[in-house]
Order: structure tokens, then C-alpha cells, then sequence
């Protein structure tokens, strides 16, 4: 280890020698301490205005345009009052920050250097909801491997990511960037994410710390509306929505960023029962806690007190680092003098900073992301591209299939008519910032490339993305434009009905634009843009069959659609590599085995509708779903969704057989081993996603009618059968109950087996004493 001695600090405990530029601290014997002991050893070191500077993340505002050496944060940086910097990338330009703070600053303490990598890099996996309906965990971790490894390789060492938020409100435009309605299924994702951006040694420099959002519930604001209000009981919270973010502190996630909502009253930001109480006290999570954002300026607004007093609220109730907003920057001070703010409690959350430090290696090593060789080799490679097409078809979803429509053969001529057609740069998907709009490959290419000479691709626009140019304009923000056409929707439709007539199939290429979903993107109608809808049904009038590749970035209402078009598939917003995806989908070079992780209701007045609800005191009584007057339905609408959770096609069908329980009682530390026989019945080797229920019939408080408890994705040839195995613990059989104890109580169980949340087998157990 090359060392380099700068100073000597004698301490009570230990005589530490402080070592620029490597910055490895060792005691007199030479001894490596641990991390906590170096930490410490810094922070005896730190002045009251540093030790507020490690808590500031400022964004890289002026940095990023080249100004390094003479802006404002370059100031900052080296009076030692910036903790990380967010939203600055390329080796080049976090050396030269990174520089500032290693050479100019006192105490030469390495920045942190954040950004929202969500899904992917350069190389663009599907959306987060998109890619959780795959259900395929070490594809799902693999993916923030790669992730990682572009990253880093561009000098990044942390990302905001992943986001673990349970919705069920499709209203709500973030549903996007998260992996569905389910708790089980969420922790399953949250802790592949959290291994694949931080493998097993956070300090390699090709991992990324990843940092756990939002907590907590910002996923269940009232009517949808991002940042709005969330009241929930705590029981609720516990069960249903709080799994996903103790997955990932269980998985070693080494940050976490508080949500911008209030829970019961209190803004997140602010919330020490959530903060310190849960997160500390009962999780034990160890890693550091960011605001999102102006989080703790926005306290303001939520009616807490000015900034001063926000900002105290905020360190006391457990943020460690503020982002962007620099209300700890200009009030901490202040608050420690007039002791609204302890010094120890300033201190723990300075700890966690270093401490983050210390195990990313970067006291080891500042420039250990800034290896200038690795991005050219490393980003956006011919391989990591294939992945992510292999991904991408993973993830889509094959919503109807009438007579086997789809796979499309390749011959004769294909129309590929619609706004979203031609649109390479709404194939990534909200929230990717890193990657390059002008690598992502249309739909209209990827078929042609796919196709070859094999069949006559013909392209029209067909409509706008809405007749409301307004409404187009917000969702086509941050270069995802569909260029307005200056035609009118007339001139648009006639053309695209000469283009239909001259093919044998048409492919309807419509739904959202990739920025109508994602951050305050909520909408009170979840339906394609009329002017598309008025499109499809103008393409479906002439008789041709159609397919409707649908792009979108949360459950739209498709009920007029699954009445009228032949085939549905489900593309999301699938990445950089989406064109050549959905074509190998659509071909049947991949069998398409995604399955719904969020539920599509018939009607927006359903919502907030999920599989997992509770049974009511009156609950329908009839399983045709008809009306009955006094029961807990609606006059105007059935109950059940258009598709339910876990619902998905494929080119081939499997048949489910023999589902059996080695006994029919359980105790308590013991299991029981579930299995199933599933045949592959159709035309086509294929992928399924097999889906294990249960159901705990009597409860010290009610329980929901089903519940999520295991899944296997499997592969079977056509005419194969395999026997499918589950294992039911006394895990599985626990939840939170009224005293928020997690316990399983005795009493009988049901176990529902399927291809989806809604067609199983069924039989039970008794867990007894
Ligand atoms: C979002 C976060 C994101 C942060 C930094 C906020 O507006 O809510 O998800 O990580 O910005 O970009």
C-alpha cells in the first residue's frame, strides 16, 4: 500500500496518522482500524462549518458546464462545505471536482457523486414496472449490474436507485419507475436491485452504492397526485407497503432518500417516528439518509416552520444529507449555537457520511471511478446492448392473442401506423437520463432490421400523440418529442388508411409518449390519447387485422380496446434496444412470458384496485360478477379488473394439473411442500410464470383475500410437463398484526396455485399449535 505521511494528530485513544491523497489512516502499530475507529479519527479533525459541509449535496448547477475552478460550488468544495455532488457525470469532470476537494480543501475528504441511474445507463433497460413484470430476479439484479458497471465506469460511485414505492394508483405518474402493487414481489426486487448495484464489495470500482426511495408510502398519495398527502394506518403500512424498503435494508442498501410526502401529519423529511423509530430502531439500518431533494425546504410550505426550523426538524428526526436545498448549510450552524441541534446528533449523521466513504474506498482512493480507459470499453457495449434486448422482450406483456394473430409471419406487407412508430427517443422510458436519445432504436427500424428482406415494412404517423397540443407538449418534455405534425388530423388519418390499405396486417404502434408518466406526470384519465383511439378504431374499420403495440408507463384503462383489437402487446417503454425487442416479439423470435406486476383496471373509478384487497363484510356473492344490491360493488361497473395481477400470455398454453399439499397440517417451524404439474399444451416452446397464493382464512384482524407467497419462472417445450415445487414456512405465514407484532396465527389457510392472480387450483392447510 503506498503511504504518504502529511500529519500527525495525537489523540487520547490512538496516534493516527492522517495520509493525503491515498487518505488510508493507520494507527501508531501500523494496524488498519476499522471503519468506525477512522471515522472517528476524522471527525476529530473537522470544524463545525465542515462537518455541516459533509452533510451538503448540492447539485452540480455551474460544474457541469466546465466552470470547475471558478464557480460558486467550486468555492464551496474547497472551504470544505460539500459532502457529494449530484447530477455530474464523465471521468473528466468528476476528477477535476473531485480534484478541488483533494488538493484545495483542508481536510481533503472525497466527494460522493451521485445521479438517478433507474434503469440502466447508457444502455437502457425497460422502465422499472416493465422490467419487475419479467419476474426474473437474477435478470433483474443482472441489469443493475450493468448498470453499475457503466456508471462507475463513467466516475459515478452512487445512484438514487431503486425505487421500491408500492402503488396502486395508476393515476399516479410514478407507478412508471416502480415494480407494481405487490409487497412480496417489490422486496423480491428491491433487494436483486440493491445486489446488483452494490455486489459484495461496495469498494470495487465498478459497483455503485444504491440508495433506497422514497421512504416512505410516496407511492399512495390521495387521487394520485404526485406529492400529495398520504394518511394510512400503521398496520397497513407495515403489511403492505413498508416490505419492499426493509428488503432492501436487509439486502445492506447503503443509503436511503426520504420521501417528499407527509405521512399522518408530518412530512417525511421530518418524521422521526418513520426516521429514527422504524428505520433505526426496529430495521437497524446503518447506511446513511438523504432528503429527496428540497425535501427540507419544502417543509416550509408544509406549514413547519421556516427554514431554520425545517432544517433542525429534519437532522433530528434522522436525514443525514440534504440535497440541493442547503438548508443545513445556511441554518445547522445557527441551530447547534442556540441548541435546537445537538452536537451528537450532528455528529452521527456527519459519521454516516464518512463512513459511506470509507467503505466505497474512496479514502483509499478518491479517483478510483475516474479511469479514464474504462468508459470507452466499457458503456453502451455490443454486449450489454444485447442484454438489454433479451431484457426488454422479457419484460413486455402479451395482453390478447384472438385466433394466434400474433406471431406475425414474416412476408407479404406490413403497415406499422402510429405516433409512437417512428419515435426513438420515447423507447427509453422517463428517468433515464444517462442514456443517448439517438442510439435508442425505433420500432420502424427494429423491424426493419429484424424483418430483412422478408416482408415489406410501410410506416405512416397516423395522428398526433392528442388532438390537445398543450397536453402533448407535457408529455414530450426533455428531448422525448414526437414532432406535432403541421398536417391536420385529417390530412394524417387519410394517409394512414392509403398506407393500410396496401398491407396485409397492420401494426398500431399508440399509447403513452414516454414523459406522460414519471414525476408529476399524474392524469385523471388513464386512456390512450383519444386522437389515437380515434386512429385505431378508424384502422380497425378496415377490416385488416390489427395488432396494437402498446407503449405505456402505467395500467391504462384498455377496455374498449381488448373488446375490439384482435391482439394487444404490452411494450412499456422498453429501452434503448426496444425496436429490435418488440419485433423479435412480435415474430416469435422470443415467446413473450411477462406477466402483469400492476393491475389494469376496467374503469379509472376502480381505482386504487389491486388483487390483494380485503374480502368486506358484504363481498359479491356470485362469481359472474353481477350486480347484486346491498353487496360491495358498484351499479355502473363490475368489480374485477381487465386484467388481474400476475395476468400474461403467451404463443403457447399451459395447462395446470395436481395440485398437492404433502399434508394437510402444519406446526409452527415446520413446512409444507407444495407442487403442481404444468404442461405445456399449445404450439410453442415456452416461458411461465407460476404464481403461489395463499389466503389466511381467520385473523386477529382481516387479511386479504390473497396474498402473493412465491413464484418460479420456468421454461417448458411444447407437450413438456414439469412438476413445480413450493415451500410454505411459517415466513410466509407471518404478518403484522394489530400490535404490530409480525407473527402467524394458527387456523386455516388457502393455497391457490395459477397462471395468474385470478385462474388457480386451490387447497388447504391448518397451521396448528
Ligand atoms: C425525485 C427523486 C430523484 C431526485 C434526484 C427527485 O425529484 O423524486 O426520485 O432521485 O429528484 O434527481
Amino acid at each position: 500500500m503506498k503511504i504518504r505521511k502529511i500529519n500527525m494528530i495525537i489523540s487520547s485513544v490512538f496516534t493516527l496518522l492522517i495520509l493525503s491523497c491515498t487518505n488510508t489512516i493507520v494507527n501508531s502499530e501500523n494496524q488498519v482500524l476499522t471503519i468506525d475507529q477512522k471515522v472517528d479519527s476524522v471527525l476529530r479533525l473537522m470544524t463545525l462549518d465542515e462537518k455541516i459541509g459533509q452533510l451538503n449535496l448540492p447539485g452540480s448547477g455551474d460544474i457541469i458546464t466546465g466552470q470547475a475552478k471558478s464557480s460558486n460550488i467550486a468555492k464551496k468544495i474547497e472551504q470544505g462545505l460539500v459532502g457529494g455532488l449530484f447530477s455530474i457525470k464523465t471521468v473528466g469532470k468528476i476528477k477535476e471536482v473531485q480534484k478541488l476537494s483533494m488538493e484545495k480543501s483542508r481536510l481533503k475528504i472525497p466527494l460522493l457523486f451521485g445521479m438517478d441511474v433507474i434503469h440502466g445507463y447508457e444502455t437502457t433497460f425497460p422502465i422499472p414496472l416493465g422490467l419487475s413484470c419479467s419476474w426474473d430476479m437474477p435478470m433483474i439484479e443482472k441489469t443493475a449490474r450493468i448498470a453499475a458497471q457503466e456508471a462507475s465506469a463513467d466516475g459515478l460511485n452512487w445512484t438514487f436507485s431503486p425505487m421500491v414505492d408500492i402503488s396502486r394508483d395508476p393515476r399516479w405518474g410514478r407507478v412508471s419507475e416502480g415494480s407494481g402493487e405487490d409487497a412480496f414481489l417489490g422486496s423480491q426486487i428491491a433487494k436483486a436491485m440493491v445486489q446488483g448495484y452494490q455486489g459484495n464489495d461496495l469498494s470495487l470500482n465498478n459497483t455503485l452504492m444504491a440508495c433506497v426511495k422514497h421512504f416512505a408510502l410516496y407511492g399512495a398519495p390521495e387521487a394520485g397526485r404526485d406529492y400529495n398527502t398520504v394518511d394510512m394506518s400503521r398496520i397497513r403500512m407495515y403489511n403492505e407497503y413498508f416490505p419492499p424498503y426493509k428488503a432492501a435494508i436487509d439486502a445492506g442498501v447503503g443509503s436511503l432518500m426520504v420521501a417528499f410526502n407527509e405521512i399522518d401529519g408530518i412530512p417525511s423529511t421530518g418524521n422521526k417516528w418513520l426516521l429514527t423509530d422504524v428505520l433505526r430502531n426496529q430495521w437497524g439500518f446503518n447506511g446513511f439518509v438523504v432528503t429527496d431533494y428540497t425535501g427540507i425546504n419544502e417543509m416550509v410550505e408544509h406549514g413547519m416552520g421556516d427554514l431554520q426550523t425545517s432544517s433542525a426538524l429534519a437532522l433530528n428526526a434522522g436525514v443525514d444529507m440534504d440535497m440541493i436545498g442547503e438548508g443545513f448549510l445556511l441554518t445547522l450552524k445557527k441551530s447547534v449555537e442556540e441548541g435546537k441541534v445537538s452536537m451528537e446528533q450532528l455528529d452521527a449523521a456527519v459519521k454516516r457520511m464518512l463512513k459511506a466513504k470509507f467503505e466505497l474506498g474512496l479514502f483509499d482512493d478518491p479517483y478510483k471511478y475516474c479511469d479514464e480507459e474504462r468508459a470507452p470499453k466499457e458503456i453502451f457495449t455490443q454486449e450489454n446492448r444485447d442484454y438489454a434486448r433479451k431484457v426488454a422482450a422479457e419484460s413486455m406483456v402479451l395482453l390478447k392473442n384472438e385466433n394466434q394473430i400474433l406471431p406475425l409471419k414474416m412476408k407479404g406487407t406490413i403497415a406499422l401506423i402510429g405516433p409512437l412508430g417512428d419515435s426513438k427517443e420515447n423507447m427509453p422510458g422517463t428517468w433515464s437520463v444517462a442514456t443517448k436519445l439517438e442510439n435508442a432504436t425505433s420500432l420502424l427500424k427494429g423491424l426493419n432490421a429484424v424483418v430483412g428482406d422478408k416482408a415489406k415494412i410501410i410506416y405512416a404517423k397516423g395522428s398526433n400523440l392528442d388532438y390537445d397540443l398543450e397536453f402533448e407538449k407535457r408529455g414530450t418534455m426533455f428531448g422525448r418529442e414526437i414532432p406535432r405534425d403541421g398536417r391536420t388530423d385529417k390530412q394524417l388519418l387519410d394517409e394512414a388508411l392509403k398506407v393500410a390499405s396496401k398491407s396485409d396486417v397492420i401494426i398500431a404502434a399508440i399509447g403513452e409518449a414516454s414523459e406522460m408518466s414519471g414525476e408529476c406526470t399524474s392524469r385523471t384519465t388513464i386512456e390512450i390519447p383519444q386522437v389515437q383511439k380515434d386512429l385505431l378504431n378508424a384502422l380497425l374499420k378496415t377490416g385488416k387485422p390489427v395488432v396494437l403495440v402498446l407503449f405505456t408507463g402505467r395500467p391504462l384503462v384498455l377496455t374498449e380496446e381488448n373488446e375490439n383489437v384482435p391482439a394487444i402487446l404490452n411494450a412499456w417503454f422498453s429501452g434503448s434496444e426496444a425496436g429490435f425487442a418488440i419485433s423479435d416479439v412480435l415474430f416469435g423470435n422470443v415467446n413473450p412470458s411477462g406477466k402483469l406486476t400492476a393491475t389494469f383496471p376496467r374503469s379509472l373509478g376502480q381505482v386504487p384496485i389491486f388483487y390483494s384487497h380485503k374480502n368486506t363484510g358484504r363481498p359479491l356473492g356470485n362469481s359472474d360478477g353481477n350486480f347484486e344490491k346491498f353487496k360491495s360493488n358498484y351499479i355502473d361497473e363490475r368489480n374485477e379488473p381487465l386484467y388481474p395481477f400476475g395476468f400474461g400470455l403467451s404463443y403457447t398454453t399451459f395447462e395446470y394439473n395436481n395440485l398437492k399439499l404433502k399434508t394437510d397440517k402444519m406446526t409452527f417451524n415446520d413446512s409444507i411442500e407444495v407442487s403442481v404439474e404444468v404442461r405445456n399444451t399449445g404450439n410453442y416452446d415456452g416461458k411461465e410464470i407460476v404464481q403461489l397464493y395463499i389466503r389466511d382464512l381467520v385473523g386477529s384482524v382481516t387479511r386479504p383475500v390473497k396474498e402473493l407467497k412465491g413464484f418460479q419462472k420456468i421454461e417448458l417445450k411444447k407437450g413438456e410437463t414439469k412438476t413445480v415445487s413450493f415451500t410454505i414456512t411459517e415466513e410466509e405465514l407471518k404478518f403484522y398484526n394489530y400490535d404490530l407484532n409480525f407473527v402467524a396465527e394458527p387456523g386455516d389457510f388457502e393455497v391457490f396455485v395459477g397462471t395468474n392472480s385470478n385462474e388457480n387450483l386451490k387447497s388447504n392447510f391448518k397451521l396448528i399449535k
